[in-house]
């Protein structure tokens, strides 16, 4: 999976789509492309799932729209099986799935009580996708979606992280509560050594990540 483009804007269209949306919001629109074939994904988004939802569990009490008038006439509808998302049996799974680890990022860092998602699939190039996050802060959605992408990358080619998602979330947190970037503080807040405190503030940095010296370069 590789994401491709990300724009902020209010994307009047999806109120016809996903009435979840709240009027007025902010709202991201994240490009993605699937860069393997089909069964890639189909034979591998159980493992995916089963191990986003160790993570994040509380993405089992997501409620999904996802597709209720796109996919009503397909006949491979396999809902009961009791996912906590709407699962169709094709790629759009996989990244539906990044969108729903992107909405529960999100939730966790700005104290949103809820907020929507939507994903759509071009129908050329088939393998492109649109993912819509409803947020309050662009470049908290922003640095979302790009964790999801990479923590579902790394998931789905089995590549063993050097780093954990719960300590870049929680690195993440204690800056947009505290405002606090300085690599001392953080690391006693944190109770890390300064080496891991580090390298998960370079990691933000490399997932768009607010920083205030990357606000100013651009
Ligand atoms: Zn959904």
């Amino acid at each position: 999976m590789k994401l491709v483009k990300i724009l902020e804007g209010n994307f009047e269209e999806l109120k016809k789509l996903n009435t979840n949306f709240k009027a007025d919001t902010q709202r991201i629109r994240v490009t993605i492309d699937t860069i393997h074939e089909k069964p890639y994904y189909i034979n591998k988004f159980p493992d995916l799932l089963f191990k986003t939802l160790q993570m994040f569990p509380n993405i089992r009490h997501h409620h999904c729209h996802q597709g209720e008038q796109v996919y009503s006439n397909r006949d491979f509808d396999i809902r009961q099986l009791g996912a906590p998302i709407q699962i169709v049996g094709d790629v759009i799974d996989t990244v539906h799935l990044v969108e729903h680890i992107s909405l529960e990022i999100q939730c966790q860092l700005d104290e949103l009580d809820e907020c929507s998602g939507l994903t759509c699939n071009y129908w050329e190039p088939e393998n492109r996708f649109d993912v819509f996050i409803e947020c309050r802060n662009p470049e908290i959605a922003t640095f979302s979606c790009h964790l999801a992408v990479l923590l579902s990358t790394d998931i789905l080619e089995g590549i063993e992280s050097d780093w954990q998602v719960d300590d870049i979330i929680d690195i993440a947190k204690i800056i947009t509560k505290t405002n606090e970037y300085s690599l001392h503080t953080l690391a006693k807040m944190l109770k890390w050594p300064k080496k891991k405190t580090l390298q998960n503030m370079k990691l933000l940095e490399q997932l768009y990540f607010p920083l205030p010296w990357l606000r100013s370069a651009a």
